[in-house]
């Protein structure tokens, strides 16, 4: 797997001045580097990417709807039996994990929330999938 990423760079890059090496000149006003506007790509930790959009969640997942029209992806995962009832078990995925909304579709009952998936195994009675 890739562990760096190139985007495009956008800022203006700081180096070393050229002409005096970083030991300071009129070029570089005294302070031994100068800023160049960069058309080109830098490299990105793909670390840094995950940790920037775990911490960043919810601004993420707002614009990857606003410019990518995703949502977070929902469906009906299966149907069971369950203690003389019938359940559907309703799948939501998103860029910050899954949840399942389990709501008994034979009777009204106020729906189950699982975001942990093996309390949802648990719920089930254990039952491999
Ligand atoms: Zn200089």
């Amino acid at each position: 797997m890739k562990t760096r990423i190139s985007f495009k760079a956008t800022a203006p890059l700081k180096i070393p001045c050229p002409i005096c090496k970083g030991n300071c000149c009129e070029v570089c006003k005294f302070k031994g580097k100068i800023s160049v506007e960069v058309d080109g790509t830098t490299q990105v930790s793909i670390d840094d990417i995950v940790k920037y959009v775990v911490e960043n969640m919810h601004e993420v997942a707002e614009l990857v709807t606003k410019k990518y029209g995703r949502t977070p992806q929902i469906g009906t995962e299966e149907v069971i039996q369950q203690d003389e009832g019938t359940y559907e078990i309703v799948k939501i995925s998103s860029l910050g994990g899954v949840t399942w909304v389990v709501h008994r579709v034979d009777k009204l009952s106020p729906p189950l929330y699982f975001n942990d998936y093996q309390k949802l195994i648990k719920w089930k009675g254990g039952q491999i999938e």
